[in-house]
């Protein structure tokens, strides 16, 4: 039997969505993750910090040694260099460790697009100095994600106080010398895109539109909707301007999530991840005739067993449910007349009551995720924005809905 290496950082949202699918393949697994060891399961379990991908990546060959494997998956950002620098040691087809790198540092990604003129949005890095900017532009320190501290500014006059904000953002998530750039605002549809490479090249597994408009200041993402509405041209631009973005990454093998904007009508890259679609959003897509989920398909992948397969037929769709506002979530009610709508086909609430929660660019996380089918992405839209509605969501003793 196959054996794969999934690293797994604590906060990760996929860990039993990957279990499930490496169950449903057959494979076996050992798990690289940033808790201690369950008792009796050393031979196959490795303790790591992400934060130090070499002490990481020898950790996870000397596990290796001991018990072979046959691929290396990291679910999360946080893991695919650790992910990347092992396979490299080990032996085993990867992406290149600085292309990995690259992915989780926004200005390390501006750089590399630039150098191989890949459309994306100016950019400028704010040191002490301030460079004149033409706004509006979306300023955000390089490494969290989430669209945590990422904020458009309007005028000149409110940059310093946003970059102090971002600042502030940045020290409180464990980053307080994260560099800060900043970016034209790109105006229009965004999307995203999410990929499987092969040796560099691109297959292109689905793309969402993101109904709900994204104009900030703040960035919460909360709609996809797959199939996108977009016209077929400007797809096919999409996926070519996302695999010319891998290239130019250095990107050779694996999952990809791709976010763009069309914006002055052509498609400006905004980020690439080496990694599928965040928290439980893979759920919205299923492959082939037996509905496939999105990390079986990740699983083949790593272990060289290719298999073209397409969406499934249909339009589906997840709603990352928002955070009204900051505080202590104290009840989601509502969720049974929420799961009746029709199309609706799960909620998952991902946020224990008690948690403290707070709506971006502070916080990071979503309260939980609706999903839908339908014939139509219009149908997908109306059943989650439906839904959501009849949600009740109380936090410090306010309910919202
Ligand atoms: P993160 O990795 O935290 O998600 P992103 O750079 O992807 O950070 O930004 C989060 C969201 O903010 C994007 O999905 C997009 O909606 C918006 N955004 C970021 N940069 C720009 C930009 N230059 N122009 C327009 N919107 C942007």
């Amino acid at each position: 039997m196959p054996r794969v290496l999934l690293v797994l950082p604590s906060a990760t949202y996929r860990a039993r969505d990957f279990v499930a699918a490496a169950a449903a393949l057959g494979v076996e697994l050992s798990i690289a993750s940033e808790e201690p060891a369950p008792l009796g399961l050393e031979d196959r379990f490795v303790t790591i910090d992400c934060s130090d991908p070499d002490a990481s990546a020898a950790a996870l060959a000397d596990l290796a040694a001991t018990t072979p494997i046959d691929a290396i998956v990291a679910t999360d950002d946080s893991g695919v260099v650790v992910a990347a620098k092992a396979s490299q040691l080990i032996g085993l087809p990867h992406n290149p460790p600085e292309a990995a790198a690259a992915t989780t540092n926004k200005l390390e990604m501006r750089r590399a697009l630039r150098n191989a003129e890949v459309p994306q949005p100016d950019y400028q890095v704010l040191g002490d100095r301030m460079p004149p900017l033409t706004y509006p532009v979306v300023v955000k320190p390089v490494s969290l994600n989430a669209s945590r501290g990422v904020i458009r500014v309007d005028r000149p006059e409110d940059l310093a106080p946003a970059v102090e904000r971002v600042k502030r953002i940045a020290a409180e998530a464990g980053r307080p010398g994260d560099e800060i750039i900043a970016e034209r605002f790109v105006a229009g549809p965004e999307v995203s895109l999410e990929g499987m490479l092969w040796g560099g090249q691109l297959e292109v597994l689905a793309i969402f539109d993101k109904p709900e408009p994204l104009d900030g200041p703040y960035f919460e993402e909360t709609m996809f909707v797959t199939p996108s509405r977009l016209p077929p041209h400007l797809l096919d631009e999409l996926s070519a301007t996302v695999e010319r973005a891998a290239t130019a990454l250095g990107l050779t093998e694996g999952p990809i999530h791709a976010e763009l904007r069309v914006g002055s009508g052509f498609p400006q890259v905004i980020e690439i991840a080496a990694r599928t679609i965040g928290g439980l959003c893979g759920r919205a897509l299923g492959f082939g005739l037996m509905n496939t989920p999105l990390e079986v398909l990740v699983l083949r992948h790593a272990l060289g067993m290719r298999k073209g397969l397409r969406r499934s037929p249909g339009s589906s769709g997840v709603m990352m449910i928002p955070t009204p506002g900051p505080g202590t979530l104290e009840r989601v009610g509502g969720l049974d007349d929420a799961r009746s709508v029709a199309g609706v086909t799960g909620i998952e609430i991902t946020v224990p009551t008690g948690a403290t929660v707070a709506p971006p660019p502070e916080g990071d996380r979503y309260l939980g995720f609706i999903f839908a089918r339908g014939s139509e992405p219009a149908h997908v839209e109306t059943a989650l924005r439906s839904a959501h509605e009849k949600l009740v969501i109380e936090i410090d003793g306010v309910p919202t809905g």
